[in-house]
């Protein structure tokens, strides 16, 4: 059944701070200057759950003035002590797990069971592994210097965990912070923001600043802002990069995928299936790393459609906050439009449409666990990253041909093989253009490994070494020199 008591506590939460916030600036509420605000909403129920700031320019002015002022203090602090808040972060965020998990849940429609045992204990494990970071940068880094002040832009799909990708290496490394959530989903970046309050992070070292997309454009173009790290689709993507451009911010770009599930003649379809479930079907779908295009060996395609066809009606969708839920609800109306659109599309193209027999609820927005077979390799259906729970199939005759549709579009984000010939998946793997391969297994993460794309996904790494290098720069960079020529 549903989870009462922690519900009961989250809506507490909200009804502490009447369901109204502010920003987060310089450690203090401030209300926007013009005091423009919107609602966020829960997509299972349709209620309001609160009235959130909008920032606008001039907010986002001033808490990168006061990321800036936080700067100089927070770079000389010494590693082991930036550790020291990492630490009570991570141990704040175990101790209100089950509100985060409530919170995440009401505000993206994310099933239950996901954020509380998947999103908010990888919040909690990114936070602890940073602050190991923090506590040995000097001699893991040495000569390296911090960047200055990041502004950090992230979407609704992951809330908190995407704010936590963002925000642990930022600080860990002596960077300050401005961080935009996504309109749909504030709620828990402020609730992150309370917990700030509670370790007593120095004032203006993490900033949140909420709002639509005009917020983040002005984050983006502020001058003073010394690296921009966004993760979110590759339009707005490809926007960000023509407006950095010509300053000398740094950007990392963490973009949309489209990435492929392959599975050959010899593999265990069962637990193939299971994979593509969890693939696909995990988070509706909305993972930028979604096993949206399953290629599967010509001979094994009926029967592994066959199976996938029975799993899907066993799914259950519907009220997030039950534990028993499989599937939720589409995190907004026009994410959900844009499901429906893209699949009517798949079908004018051709493709046949096969919906898990599974019962909707009458209310909130949601949409059933979908399977196009029937699609050319160029179609719509093929290409499109839908960021819905929409598998597209199609089969493959030889190794060769599984490469080849594999990289088949513009993207490379993930990809995930399976066969019980171990020999076959490691020769397939690095011919596959993607930052991650996973063999026989998907969607594993963690924060000791680098997550991040090839090509239209994106460039830079998040996590792992590389994740925190690029928060860093070498100290000589700004120390060397000037040689005269002569
Ligand atoms: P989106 O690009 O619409 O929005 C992402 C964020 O950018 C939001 O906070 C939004 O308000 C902000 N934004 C919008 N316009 C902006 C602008 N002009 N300048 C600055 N900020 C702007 O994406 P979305 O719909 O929230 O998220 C879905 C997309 O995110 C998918 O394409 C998905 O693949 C991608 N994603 C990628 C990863 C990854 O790690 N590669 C992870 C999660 C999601």
């Amino acid at each position: 059944g549903p989870a009462p008591e922690d519900a009961r506590e989250a809506h507490a939460w909200l009804d502490a701070h009447d369901r109204r916030f502010d920003l987060f600036i310089d450690g203090q509420w401030q209300p926007a200057t013009d005091d423009t605000r919107f609602d966020s909403h829960d997509p299972a129920s349709g209620e309001t759950l609160a009235s959130i700031a909008s920032a606008s320019a001039a907010d986002v002015d001033r808490a990168v003035a006061a990321a800036r002022k936080a700067f100089p203090a927070w770079r000389d602090t010494p590693g082991h002590m930036r550790a020291r808040y990492l630490y009570a972060l991570a141990r704040q965020i175990q101790k209100h797990a089950r509100r985060l998990a409530v919170l995440e849940t009401l505000d993206n429609g994310k099933p239950i069971r996901e954020t509380r045992d998947i999103d908010i204990p990888l919040v909690a494990r990114h936070f602890y592994h940073h602050a190991g970071w923090a506590q040995i940068l000097a001699s893991e880094f040495p000569d390296h210097e911090p960047l200055g002040v990041a502004g950090q832009v992230i979407p609704w799909n992951f809330p908190l965990l995407m704010l936590a990708w963002k925000i642990a290496p930022a600080i860990a490394a002596g960077n300050t912070v401005v961080l935009k959530p996504a309109e749909f989903t504030s709620l828990t970046a402020l609730a992150f923001a309370e917990l700030c309050r509670n370790v007593g992070l120095p004032d203006g070292v993490v900033n949140i600043v909420t709002g639509a997309g005009e917020t983040g454009a002005a984050l983006v173009a502020h001058p003073d802002v010394d690296k921009i790290a966004f993760t979110g689709s590759t339009e707005v993507g490809r926007e960000i990069r023509r407006q950095t451009a010509d300053s000398a911010k740094r950007l990392t770009l963490e973009l949309g995928g489209k990435s492929p599930f392959i599975v050959f003649d010899d593999a265990d379809l069962d637990s193939a299936v299971e994979g593509i479930v969890d693939g696909i079907w995990f988070n509706q779908g909305e993972v930028c790393c979604a096993g949206s295009r399953l290629l599967v060996h010509e001979a094994v395609s009926e029967r592994l459609l066959a199976k996938l066809r029975r799993r899907m009606n066993t799914l259950r969708i519907g009220n997030p906050l039950d534990k028993a839920i499989d599937i939720g609800a589409i995190v907004a109306p026009v994410q959900l439009e844009r499901i429906r659109g893209l699949v009517d599309q798949a079908v004018a193209e051709g493709a046949t449409c096969h919906q898990a027999e599974c019962p909707l609820p009458e209310t909130g927005l949601f949409y059933p666990p979908t399977l196009l077979t029937d699609v050319g390799p160029a179609s719509t259906a093929a290409q499109t990253e839908i960021f819905g729970p929409v598998l597209t199939a199609m089969t493959f005759r030889t190794p060769d041909e599984a490469v080849m549709l594999a990289n088949n579009t513009a993207y490379g984000l993930a990809a995930s093989v399976w066969s019980e010939n171990i020999n076959v998946a490691l020769e397939l793997a690095p011919r596959i253009q993607a930052g991650v391969v996973w063999i026989n297994t998907t969607n594993r993460f963690d924060a000791a490994c680098g997550f991040g794309g090839y090509r239209e996904s994106g460039y830079g790494r998040e996590g792992g070494r590389e994740g925190l290098a690029a928060y860093l720069r070498p100290a000589w960079e700004q120390r060397l020199p000037m040689l005269p020529l002569d």
